[in-house]
């Protein structure tokens, strides 16, 4: 049977578990703990570490890596459905083993890097022991990547990097970050670009500040320097001039799980919505027995059911293909739908709420600035549609000749002059 939307029992146990471990244990650490990037934080060994035992020996530690590297190797439809879960905390990726960007970081070592890079950066990495950023994005350039500047020279044996980067998430926790730089400049961008590893503490690399989004008082997006920053021939990660395949690799999982995280997101908003719509009175009784009501509940609901089934199926795409490259039209289309799913619904539901909605006694605000910021980062929506759009139209052919292949004067004549025989002989009978 091809299709089938229910989920094998002995999964849907852990799921089951997952769901209420997440509900019970993990979700009240998003109301007292910190960053879930710092791994030096003493509560971080208190409270967190037990957890991520209870995880491991359960069998869901990872799962979005295969068991060579220590996941499960579930595949893509099992991580969605499990990430469907996590995504309601800001803790769970961590108790889990999942967090991005060291999940991405995570993958793209375990492809690309050496034995050596493997033993010093993956396995502390894949043991929760250590935070990475990625750093990509320049404060001039982001969604065009063959604008940066960031350079790789060459020097003896090794390399050293001059430029800036923008936006490097958890850089001020990071052990180390994954650098992209111009290695080659009289070549093309695509040829000419080096990823690099480089351990936080080299001396040369400067946090100028961690910048915030929306109100945030702590920001948590580095705006590095990298000024003459000096690292080892080792420190290139894959093939001098792979820096595209390699981002390509990393963002296309980086942006699938996102999406499976953001479900969770808008359920919790469409939970909240619904529980708000039949507790709150009016004169005419409670809001849910107003038909607006009633509209933004349906038109939210169709919204997250047509979204988790395009994230299902993108996830499915990846399992069957093994590869997100092959599959780049349907992640550019899931990372374009996922923030305006969200953003829509959690509009909606703090609208519901009324005054207390946009208050900061509710978690609206910060889902709402969540959707934004998915809108960007990982590229923005506009250059997803155009990738969309790009892949379909190599589908199609222009029409030969002025009228459209529907145009209907046109069909209907040739329709009369293939059945034209048999009509005669039909209307020659009567
Ligand atoms: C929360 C968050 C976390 C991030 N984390 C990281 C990280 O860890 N590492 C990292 O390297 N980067 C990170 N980024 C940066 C992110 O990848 C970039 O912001 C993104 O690629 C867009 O680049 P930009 O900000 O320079 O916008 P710009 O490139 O200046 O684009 C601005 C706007 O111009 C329009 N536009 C741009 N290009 C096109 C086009 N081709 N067609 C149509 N319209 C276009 C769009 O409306 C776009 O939103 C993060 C961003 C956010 C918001």
């Amino acid at each position: 049977m091809a299709w089938d939307f229910e989920t094998d029992p002995g999964y849907q146990e852990l799921l089951d578990w997952a769901d209420a471990f997440v509900r019970d244990e993990v979700e009240p650490l998003d109301l007292v703990l910190g960053d879930p990037y710092d791994k030096a934080d003493p509560r971080f060994k208190a409270l967190v570490r037990p957890l991520q035992e209870r995880v491991r020996e359960r069998g869901l530690w990872a799962c979005h890596l295969g068991p060579d590297l220590g996941g499960q190797g579930y595949g893509q439809v099992r991580l969605a459905l499990l990430n469907e879960i996590l995504g309601r905390s800001r803790w769970a990726p961590s108790v889990f083993g999942c967090q991005a960007p060291d999940s991405g970081n995570a993958e793209i070592i375990a492809h690309f890097g050496t034995p050596v890079q493997k033993e010093r950066y993956l396995a502390p990495l894949l043991a929760g022991e250590i935070s990475s950023s990625y750093s990509m994005t320049e404060p001039h350039a982001g969604a065009d990547p063959t604008l940066f500047t960031t350079r790789a020279e060459r020097d003896g044996d090794g390399w050293v990097l001059n430029g800036e980067k923008w936006f490097s998430s958890n850089a001020r926790h990071a052990a180390f970050v994954i650098v992209m730089a111009v290695s080659n400049p009289d070549v093309s961008a695509y040829q000419g670009m080096s990823m690099f590893l480089v351990p936080a503490g080299t001396p040369g690399l400067e946090i100028v500040r961690n910048v915030g989004v929306g109100g945030e008082r702590e920001g948590s997006h580095g705006y590095l320097r990298y000024t003459d920053v000096r690292v080892p021939a080792d420190a290139l990660l894959g093939e001098e001039g792979g820096a595209f395949a390699i981002a390509q690799t990393r963002l296309g999982g980086g942006r699938i799980h996102h999406a499976m995280r953001t479900i969770a997101q808008v359920r919790k908003a469409f939970d909240m919505m619904c529980e708000r719509a039949v507790s709150r009175e009016t004169r005419f009784g409670p809001l849910a027995k107003l038909q607006m009501t009633q509209e933004k509940i349906a038109d939210s609901w169709i919204e997250i059911e047509q979204f988790r089934l395009l994230v299902l199926r993108t996830a499915w795409l990846i399992d069957k293909h093994g590869d997100y490259r092959k599959v780049r039209k349907d992640i550019a289309a899931v990372k374009a739908a996922m923030p305006r799913v969200l953003h829509d619904v959690v509009q909606r539901a703090m609208h519901l709420h009324g005054a207390l909605g946009v208050s900061n006694e509710m978690p609206f605000a910060a889902m709402m600035m969540g959707a934004q910021a998915l809108a960007i980062a990982d590229g923005p929506t506009e250059v997803h549609k155009i990738t969309v759009a790009r892949q379909i139209l190599r589908g199609h052919e222009p029409v030969e000749g002025l009228w459209p292949s529907a145009h209907l004067p046109t069909r209907r004549a040739a329709a009369r002059e293939r059945y034209a025989a048999a009509l005669e002989h039909v209307m020659g009978n009567e």
